[in-house]
């Protein structure tokens, strides 16, 4: 997924809400900055407190091992400031560009791609369509599930059209999105960070007129709407809605019971 605002991705990791973060140096990376830029400690306590955190919520956390790694993820902190990005636009003629592919899974990919890069040039500084990916990750997000050299002749075959280029420094992480449209102009997805969740879906209820798909109306991620049961929310709302009905269910009955034996006891 894409992070647009970054000072909620961390205090998310900080509030262990979000376990996207798996390795302990990303860990340490958005603990640090969270506590130095949103709840502005100074490096002592900043270091005591990310390691009181990561004792806290990290298995075995040996701080001999990690205490340099810290303190230089302190340093470096300072010149890191969260970023913000509002929203990420595209426009009419990109999603013409993506379509005229006519083939699905390779639109779904550069469309993932096209919304990397626009992401990529505030969160890295990136210029000229640059973006750096990882294979497994771009067929995850982008929902395509293909034998590994598949992806590979997918990507080639993009690069072939002339939609997407090599970066002239032999780079085999990053690629360089041809047509990226920065114009105001005739922009049509104006993509929020709940739309992030679902780059997949969101090209297709564009491709499809919104035909098939429909937004969760508690996170707003779109969601691939069911022919036979309508659905109103997507997979992890659903059971967040199931968890309160259960517990108003619950709280129902007991105040019923508590009811009847009042009514005994009079
Ligand atoms: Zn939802």
């Amino acid at each position: 997924m894409l992070i647009l605002n970054e000072e909620k991705y961390a205090q998310g990791i900080y509030d262990e809400k979000n376990k996207d973060v798996k390795s302990v140096l990303q860990k340490i990376g958005y603990i640090t900055r969270h506590l130095l830029h949103s709840l502005n400690q100074n490096d002592e306590e900043n270091y005591k407190n990310s390691v009181e955190w990561l004792k806290k919520h990290h298995s075995n956390f040996d701080e001999i091992y990690y205490s340099n790694l810290i303190s230089d993820a302190i340093k470096k902190a300072h010149k890191k400031p969260f970023y913000r990005i509002e929203s990420i636009k595209i426009t009419k003629s990109e999603l013409d560009i993506i379509s005229s592919l006519d083939n699905l899974r390779a639109e779904k990919i550069l469309f993932v791609l096209l919304c990397m890069a626009k992401q990529q040039a505030i969160s890295n500084g990136f210029t000229n369509g640059l973006v750096k990916y990882s294979i497994t990750d771009l067929c995850k997000t982008a929902r395509i599930s293909v034998p590994a050299e598949e992806r590979e002749y997918i990507l080639y075959n993009i690069v072939q059209r002339g939609f997407l280029g090599y970066p002239k420094k032999n780079n085999t992480q990053c690629l360089i999105v041809n047509f990226v449209d920065n114009s105001d102009d005739n922009v049509a997805l104006n993509l929020n960070e709940a739309d992030c969740y679902e780059l997949a879906y969101l090209y297709l209820s564009w491709k499809n007129d919104g035909k098939g798909y429909t937004k969760c109306q508690r996170c707003g991620r779109m969601i691939k709407q069911s022919k036979t049961k309508p659905k109103k929310y997507c997979e992890e709302c659903a059971q967040e809605a199931e968890r309160e009905n259960t517990r108003e269910r619950v709280r129902r009955y007991r105040e019923k019971c508590n009811g009847n034996l009042t009514q005994q006891n009079d």
